[in-house]
């Protein structure tokens, strides 16, 4: 079956007991056993352990990025910390790109840190910078394309293949694009993260993460953290989750063209200094987007004349398009990395990856493009 029928379709069958289309909304903490002998029969025992709903959930990312198994979290954060604590010991050292979500840096640099594992955040867009990075402890490989903000790529077969070579696992934060674009798993990584917060849920709904894992065996030591730790998906919140995927691929579309327009408008206007965004040719990673995935998403982020004070004058004078945090969702939003969602990333660490002070971060929704377009134009007339 194809990507469109499987989003709608995998994972999800009528409820047995009232035939329920939906899969409903397990509010259980525990579920009851027929006999000592038939213990776990029905398959589930506490929800920490797992629950039908989040189940429904993990079967149907597993269906979609092509894995062998995949354990709900708490959210995005929650994932990440489930796959560092299911690869790493004391001792052990990991290479992580340099430019990724913000979260990921603190919670290797602030948590992990403290218990004795040690990062490289190296250069993933250069396989030599990989392979430069490698140590003999090197227990983990986890890499973010497109990164967030800098919308830099790593080629993800290139960094599997080397991954291979040494056996050392290679995880994907795969939120950007999602399975519908980008298959990280069919690539030759073996482990795929996702905040689901973002396009998976895509409504501004929940705070959710998933774990993909191309082995039941990796997948095994995974769920095995998500159960230990109680970092798990709540069933409102995996319920909430599975109706925003029946509509992934036509949101990714949706958006997707609409990040394209707003790129080239903002492109050709005489106040921008720098657009970028994977879709338009003037990315210097454009192949490889192209190569790599079926389409570019929708996170677009551009930097005007005037430095941080023209940016800020601009964020505070858009009106459709909404000053928040998050990103995926139907609603377009603008954000100002180095004071919202980067601010805990060392200044110096900023300025070598490329996170400068005046850049500004899309989230291109999906209303009209035509409107986002007659804002951003509004706003810009005032610097
Ligand atoms: C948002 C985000 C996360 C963290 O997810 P939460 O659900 O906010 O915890 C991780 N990686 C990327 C790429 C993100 O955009």
């Amino acid at each position: 079956m194809r990507f469109a029928t499987k989003q709608i379709h995998a994972g999800v069958e009528p409820d047995p007991t009232t035939g329920a289309i939906l899969t409903p909304i397990y509010q259980s903490t525990t579920f009851v056993q027929e006999s000592v002998d038939k213990y776990l029969s029905k398959g589930f025992s506490y929800s920490r352990s797992g629950n039908p709903t989040v189940l429904a959930l993990e079967n149907k990312l597993s269906n979609l990025e092509g894995g062998a198994g995949t354990a709900c979290f708490a959210t995005g954060m929650a994932a990440i910390h489930g796959v560092m604590l299911a690869m790493l010991n004391a001792g052990d050292h990991a290479v992580v790109s340099d430019v990724a979500y913000g979260g990921t840096y603190r919670l290797c640099t602030k948590i992990f840190s403290r218990f004795g594992v040690n990062f490289t955040f190296a250069d993933t867009s250069s396989p030599d910078a990989v392979k430069e990075a490698i140590r003999d402890n090197t227990r983990l490989i986890l890499t973010e394309t497109p990164a967030n903000p800098t919308l830099k790529l790593t080629d993800i077969a290139a960094i599997s293949e080397i991954a291979k070579a040494k056996g050392i696992p290679h995880a994907v934060d795969n939120t950007f694009l999602t399975p519908y674009y980008q298959r990280p798993i069919e690539l030759g990584a073996d482990l795929v993260i996702h905040s689901t917060t973002k396009y998976l849920e895509g409504h501004n709904a929940t705070v959710g993460g998933a774990v993909v894992s191309a082995t039941a065996k990796l997948d095994e030591k995974v769920s095995f953290i998500q159960n230990a730790t109680g970092t798990i998906v709540s069933p409102h919140v995996a319920w909430l989750t599975l109706q925003g995927v029946k509509t992934l691929s036509v949101r990714m579309d949706g958006q997707c063209a609409n990040a394209m327009a707003v790129s080239e408008f903002l492109e050709t206007h005489p106040k921008v200094d720098k657009v970028c965004y994977p879709g338009l040719s003037s990315h210097p990673q454009h192949e490889l987007a192209s190569k790599q995935a079926s389409g570019y998403g929708a996170m677009v982020w551009f930097e005007v004349q005037g430095g941080v004070a023209a940016g800020k004058k601009i964020m505070d004078s858009l009106g459709l398009w909404t000053l928040a945090e998050n990103l995926g969702s139907v609603e377009s939003l603008v954000t100002h990395p180095v004071t919202m969602t980067h601010a805990d990333v060392d200044e110096a660490e900023r300025k070598r990856v490329g996170i400068t002070d005046g850049l500004v971060r899309l989230s291109v929704g999906l209303e009209d493009a035509q409107d986002l377009i007659e804002d951003l134009k509004q706003a810009l007339e005032k610097i």
